[in-house]
């Protein structure tokens, strides 16, 4: 049997739970075998009968005396047994199992975990784990041992996963390749990869978990190390037709840049620099530009693309909404349109009167002085059948929006393209040395000149009233604009946040802000109304805008100097700093409000670092070290699951895989196994940029 073999087409048990068991992200034998517990169920302790104590958590082995239910008031039935070991015996009860005593005989030997409660001279367990050993049943998997407790849902227990997943383990009919090489598990001291799994869901201590943890962790990293550097390699195969000339180019470059209504930060001009000298080379660049929001990651992008056309050739650079793209689209024509460089747009909404251009684009002559120089769009770039064989530099702005498969499209729509991905959230070092391994990366770690660091209060909840009445008097006296950030209740936005935010909306019109005027943001609305609604607020049509945590506001409106978030401590500190980064894009003083419905220590050190400290890339450090990389940076992807049991905040064991996968890389050619899997990689497109 295959281990990627779809558990439906198994057939019988396995096809009547597939539905079940997706709902835990299990669709292959393989997700089967890697549904790791999240906890164990202590039961290895072991006692005779006699030496039972009141209160304690053991597992007690004996002989079945006698079973039977009886029924109790209201319908409800109770199942009793006598149980004796030799040395005592013990009575157990369990509610409302009726079929227990059909699986449970007179004679039988059975094993039983649970809590002990002695009165008097009486001994007893009520509704342990229990388990009947037979010869041929004499592993015990629910009792005596460490127990594996599972991630359930409704119609798959503990119980059942445990039963299943040792019957995979036991029965090992799939072919489980274990191609991390042997000398880095002999250098670590890891175990096989059979025994790492045995060992994760039935360890036989927990010295034993953490072993299998380590290897299997490592292996996630590894891998993933891997796969960049073999991205990165074939990366290195691209060539471009020309190299781009930079130094003939010098003038035009500081004409513009001279131009510019403010002078360029140093970490601009240092970035800068950086992307010239790649773009000199034959190798097309693949680099990742992070900065804060409102770093001026734009203007670096813009003489990018200026680089690009004086080089003869166009560029494009895709945004994830169609806002931001005509944001783009505006600040680009103001920069470009001047010199007798045409800039385009093309989204959703323009696809249709736009295709001329893009068409004309596409059947260019060599140089391309028909079409448009500078090509601004939405994912409508992608879907739309014009490629770009002329474009020069690529740019994707907010990456972490696109898929995996759109940047890659993206890509492959220029003809090997110089790429700059732009993203506001910043990845700490360790993790970007792993996941990024193959990007270069650059980062604006300066905000331009007089930019007033936000003020940022974590405001008690005492003080609510007091921090509404203020928030209308600025409103009132400076005419500016706020953001409400209603409480985040799920990853994904369902009806129960809308409806939340709802009913926080009406609250605030009519009972905190009546003067006002309010609107209202979710996701569960569409685009076009987001836009609509987006567009209404820069306008000034209304004064707060109400929005649920996952609507992102990319969009500069540098009149809102106010934003309250609601229940900040559900969100990790990037995340905060990410919302907080919606104002403070003017020369007005702007304001982040935190309301916080848990209070405790932790909670309050977290959160007060986001009144002392204004850079995202201290921030995130920091959420990694407090918080972990799990809910963080777990599903960065566009909700593709990076790790499963490896944590990026684990820098000792980042280092161990980084390190192995740079040596094993170095000589991948002996090692059969791991070519097979990277050779998937190219196929499956699963690369991460
Ligand atoms: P982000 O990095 O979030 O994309 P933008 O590129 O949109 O930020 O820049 C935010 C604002 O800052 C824009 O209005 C831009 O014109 C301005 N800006 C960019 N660089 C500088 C600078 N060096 N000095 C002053 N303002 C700048
Ligand atoms: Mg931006």
């Amino acid at each position: 049997m295959q281990l990627q073999q779809p558990i439906f087409s198994a057939g019988g048990i396995y096809k009547r739970y597939s539905s079940l068991l997706e709902k835990l992200g299990i669709t292959t034998f393989q997700d089967f075998l890697y549904h790791f517990p999240h906890r164990y169920e202590d039961f290895s302790q072991i006692k005779i009968i006699s030496a039972l104590e009141n209160g304690e958590t053991v597992t007690v082995r004996g002989t079945v005396l006698s079973i039977k239910n009886s029924y109790t008031r209201f319908h409800k039935t109770l199942q009793k047994a006598m149980i004796t070991d030799g040395t005592g015996t013990i009575e157990i009860m369990w509610f409302n199992q009726p079929f227990l005593t059909k699986n449970i005989k007179t004679n039988d030997e059975i094993v039983l975990s649970g809590q002990i409660q002695v009165t008097g001279n009486k001994i007893s367990m009520t509704s342990p784990e229990y388990e009947i050993i037979s010869t041929h049943n004499p592993d015990t998997i629910h009792t005596g041992r460490l127990v594996p407790v599972y991630p359930e849902t409704r119609g798959v227990s503990s119980k059942w996963l445990r039963r299943q997943i040792f019957k995979l383990l036991k029965e090992n009919k799939f072919t489980l390749t274990d191609s991390l090489p042997a000398e880095i598990k002999q250098q670590y001291n890891f175990p096989q990869l059979y025994d790492a799994l045995q060992q994760i869901h039935f360890p036989q201590s927990y010295t034993e978990v953490e072993q299998a943890k380590q290897r299997l962790a490592f292996d996630e990293l590894f891998y993933l190390q891997l796969k960049a550097l073999h991205r990165k390699q074939m990366w290195k195969q691209r060539k471009l037709t020309t190299a781009f000339k930079i130094d003939n180019y010098k003038t035009q470059i500081d004409t513009m840049i001279r131009s510019l209504p403010f002078p360029l930060t140093n970490a601009q001009k240092r970035e800068l620099n950086s992307i010239f000298a790649d773009l000199t080379s034959d190798q097309p660049m693949n680099r990742l530009l992070q900065g804060d929001v409102g770093s001026g990651k734009t203007i670096v992008a813009a003489l990018t693309m200026y680089m690009a056309i004086l080089n003869d050739k166009q560029a494009v650079i895709m945004a994830p909404t169609e806002i931001l793209a005509e944001q783009h689209y505006k600040s680009l024509s103001k920069l470009f349109t001047p010199l007798g460089i045409n800039v385009d747009i093309i989204t959703g909404s323009t696809k249709k009167i736009k295709n001329k251009t893009l068409s004309k684009a596409n059947n260019e002559d060599k140089n391309n002085k028909t079409g448009p120089n500078i090509l601004v769009g939405t994912h409508a770039l992608l879907y739309n059948k014009a490629d770009f064989p002329n474009a020069g530099v690529v740019v994707i702005d907010e990456q972490h929006r696109f898929g995996v498969e759109q940047r890659a499209l993206m890509r492959e729509k220029g003809n090997n393209p110089h790429v700059l991905t732009m993203t506001a959230t910043p990845i700490p070092r360790t993790m970007a040395l792993t996941v990024y391994a193959d990007l270069d990366v650059s980062y604006l770690d300066e905000m331009p000149f007089g930019r007033k660091p936000i003020k940022t209060w974590l405001v008690p909840s005492e003080k609510r009233q007091g921090a509404y009445e203020w928030i209308a008097k600025q409103i009132g006296e400076t005419a500016s604009q706020a953001f409400i950030i209603c409480p985040f209740i799920e990853e994904s936005e369902n009806m129960q946040t809308v409806k939340a935010a709802s009913v926080e909306f009406e609250r605030l019109r009519k009972e905190v802000f009546p003067q006002l005027k309010l609107g209202i943001l979710h996701g569960k609305m569409k685009a076009k109304e987001k836009d609509d609604i987006l567009m209404q607020f820069k306008n000034r049509l209304f004064d707060i805008l109400v929005a649920t945590p996952v609507v992102e506001v990319g969009i500069d409106i540098p009149n809102a100097t106010i934003i309250v978030i609601e229940a900040s401590e559900r969100f990790g500190l990037s995340q905060l700093h990410q919302l907080r980064g919606r104002v403070g894009r003017g020369d007005k003083q702007s304001y982040c409000l935190l309301f916080a419905e848990t209070k405790n220590d932790q909670t309050f050190t977290r959160l007060k670092a986001m009144e002392t400290t204004n850079s995202g890339a201290k921030l995130a450090e920091l959420d990694l070290q407090i918080r972990g990389s799990g809910d963080l940076y777990g599903t960065m992807q566009s909700g593709y699951k990076l790790l499963k049991i490896a944590s990026f905040s684990d820098k000792d064991l980042l280092t161990k895989a980084r390190t192995a996968a740079k040596t094993i890389y170095s000589k991948i050619n002996d090692y059969p196994l791991l070519i097979e899997q990277l050779l998937e990689l190219n196929e499956q497109k699963i690369s991460q940029d």
